[in-house]
């Protein structure tokens, strides 16, 4: 299981929680609050490595076009 880190809207403490996969929401080891998912490093890095780099190459399409105004996702 993952750990993940978060945050108490309450008393705006941070704290780590191991929690199935999938888990948005750990009780607050002080009030007993619901507390939020916080971003931390980690889990930001294995997201992108997991499920980001491969939309954006796919997106991209065209390596000549430089952001946004590309349009040769659409005329290809
Ligand atoms: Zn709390």
């Amino acid at each position: 299981m993952p750990i993940y880190e978060y945050v108490c809207p309450e008393c705006n403490v941070k704290f780590d929680r191991l929690q199935p996969a999938g888990a948005s929401q750990a009780e607050c080891p002080d009030c007993g609050l619901p507390s939020k998912k916080a971003l931390s490093l980690f889990s930001a890095f294995v997201s992108s490595d997991g499920g980001f780099s491969e939309p954006v190459a796919g997106m991209g399409g065209c390596g000549g076009c430089a952001g946004g105004a590309c349009a040769c996702s659409a005329t290809h």
